[in-house]
C-alpha cells in the first residue's frame, strides 16, 4: 500500500509536468521556405525530363494541381497565398496599382514598392510571424517589399525594373543567400520568388521548346536547392513549399480567330472614364456617370468575353465585395486577348483567365521534416496554403479564408504539437486506475 501511494504521488508529479508544461514550441518549431516560380502551370513537368521534381514527389508531397484565386494574375494571387485571403478581401486587385479617380496607373514592378497598394488592413504572413517573435525575409516575393501598418519585413530584396529573370548564375547565388539566411542567421521564414517560367510563357507561348528549356533549368535549380539544404545540415529543420501563382495558355491570333477589339462595341472615350483593358484576358473599366447600363449592354454583345457588373459577379469569384475594383469587369474566354482600340499585343501566351480553366492551374510540391513522403494530394485552392504555413511555423494565424482541414493530410499524422498527447493520456489512465486501487 505504501509503495502504491509513493508510485501514485510520483505519477501525479509526472503527469502534471507533461500536462501542465506548455510545449516548448521554439525547440520543435521548424523553419519554412516558400518558393514561387511565376506562371508554372500544373502540367509543365509532364513533357520535360525533370529528375529533381520527380524525386521531390518521392521524398515529399505533391498535389495533382492547385487552383489560384479568381484573378489569375501575379500580385493578386501571390498575396492570396501569403495572406490566406480572397482578392476581394486583400484588395490587391491588379498587377498595376491604379486610381480610377486620378487615372493614375503604376506599372507592375514599380507597384511592388508602393505600400499604399498592398497595405489594406490584411496582414501578410511575414508580419504576423514577426509579431510572434519570428525572423522573416522576402527575396523578390510580391508584397514583401513594402510596409504594413508601418512595419517592414525583417529583410527584403526587391528586383529592379529590367532585372533579368532567367540567369541561372544569379539563381544559384539567390539560393545560396537564402539557405545561408536559415543556417547562419536563424531566419524562420523566407519567401523566394523566380520570374520564370512566366516570361518565357508570355514571350514564346507555353508550347514553345524554350518553355521546356526553362523548366529543365528550374528542375536543375531545385536539385541545387536540395544539395544546399543538405550541405547546410537543414534537412531536419527546414520545410519547403514550392508553388506558383497561375498557369499559362496560348493566345489565339488572327487568322485563326477574330481578335477582340472593344472599341468596335462601344465608344470607350465617350462611355468610360477609366480603363485597364490591354492586359491579357482580364479588363476593368469605370463608366462615365449614368453610363453603366449602356457600357454593360454594349459589352454584352461582344463575342468571346463575359462582362460583369462588379456587384453581380458570382459569389464563387470572391471579387464582388472589392471596393477597389471598378464597376465593370470583363473576362475574355480562354486564349482571347482584350484589346481596347488596336491590336498591339505581342504576347504569345497569357493568364488572367477564369481559374476553373485547367490552363490556369499550377504546381504544388512540399518536402521537409513535417511532410509525408511519397504522398499525392487531391487538388486544392491556393488560399489553403496560408493556414498550412501557420501550422508549420506554429504561429497563430490572422483571420483568413483558408482551412487547415484541406491540407492537414499533407503532414505526418498528428503533427508536431500533438507529440505529448498519447503519453499524457496513457499516464492519466494509469493515474485514474491507481487512484481506484489506492
Ligand atoms: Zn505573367
Amino acid at each position: 500500500m505504501r509503495l502504491q501511494l509513493d508510485l501514485f504521488l510520483l505519477l501525479v508529479l509526472v503527469v502534471s509536468r507533461v500536462v501542465c508544461t506548455p510545449l516548448k514550441k521554439s525547440e520543435d518549431r521548424k523553419k519554412l521556405l516558400l518558393v514561387s516560380f511565376d506562371g508554372f502551370r500544373w502540367d509543365y513537368d509532364q513533357d520535360v525530363d525533370t529528375p529533381n521534381l520527380d524525386q521531390l514527389a518521392v521524398d515529399g508531397v505533391k498535389a495533382k494541381y492547385i487552383t489560384p484565386p479568381m484573378l489569375t494574375m501575379t500580385s493578386p494571387s501571390h498575396f492570396t497565398t501569403i495572406t490566406g485571403r480572397w482578392v476581394e478581401d486583400h484588395e490587391v486587385v491588379h498587377n498595376m496599382m491604379f486610381n480610377t479617380t486620378t487615372n493614375l496607373k503604376v506599372p507592375h514592378k514599380e507597384s511592388m514598392k508602393r505600400s499604399e497598394w498592398w497595405d489594406n488592413g490584411v496582414l501578410p504572413l511575414w508580419i504576423t510571424a514577426q509579431n510572434q517573435g519570428l525572423k522573416t525575409a522576402s527575396f523578390f516575393f510580391p508584397g514583401g517589399g513594402v510596409s504594413y501598418r508601418g512595419q517592414a519585413v525583417n529583410r527584403t530584396r526587391l528586383a529592379e525594373v529590367g532585372h533579368p529573370d532567367d540567369n541561372v548564375t544569379e539563381w544559384r547565388q539567390n539560393v545560396d543567400t537564402v539557405v545561408s539566411w536559415f543556417s547562419k542567421e536563424e531566419f524562420d521564414l523566407v519567401t523566394l520568388y523566380f520570374g520564370e517560367p512566366d516570361n518565357v510563357g508570355h514571350a514564346k507561348g507555353p508550347d514553345h521548346p524554350d518553355r521546356k528549356k526553362i523548366i529543365a533549368q528550374i528542375d536543375y535549380i531545385i536539385g541545387y536547392l536540395r544539395d544546399a539544404i543538405n550541405n547546410h545540415n537543414l534537412m531536419d529543420s527546414l520545410n519547403v513549399i514550392i508553388t506558383s501563382d497561375h498557369g499559362m495558355t496560348t493566345i489565339k491570333k488572327r487568322p485563326q480567330v477574330d481578335e477582340i477589339i472593344l472599341n468596335k462595341y462601344l465608344n470607350l472615350i465617350k462611355l468610360a472614364s477609366f480603363e485597364i483593358l490591354d492586359y491579357g484576358g482580364f479588363g476593368i473599366l469605370t463608366p462615365r456617370p449614368g453610363k453603366e447600363q449602356e457600357v454593360y449592354d454594349a459589352l454584352s454583345k461582344a463575342p468571346n468575353l463575359t462582362v460583369y457588373k462588379k456587384h453581380e459577379m458570382p459569389e464563387s469569384f470572391h471579387l464582388g465585395r472589392s471596393e477597389r475594383l471598378p464597376p465593370i469587369v470583363v473576362m475574355a474566354d480562354l486564349g482571347f486577348n482584350l484589346n481596347s482600340r488596336f491590336i498591339v499585343y505581342v504576347n504569345k501566351g497569357d493568364h488572367g483567365f477564369h481559374n476553373g480553366e485547367m490552363d490556369m492551374k499550377m504546381i504544388f510540391r512540399a518536402f521537409g521534416p513535417s511532410f509525408k513522403k511519397n504522398f499525392v494530394s487531391e487538388p486544392f485552392d491556393s488560399v489553403h496554403i496560408y493556414p498550412l504555413m501557420c501550422e508549420l511555423l506554429q504561429i497563430q494565424p490572422e483571420p483568413h479564408n483558408g482551412s487547415l482541414e484541406v491540407t492537414r493530410d499533407l503532414l505526418w499524422s498528428g503533427g508536431e504539437s500533438h507529440r505529448t498527447g498519447l503519453p499524457a493520456a496513457l499516464l492519466l489512465w494509469v493515474l485514474v486506475w491507481l487512484s481506484s486501487v489506492v
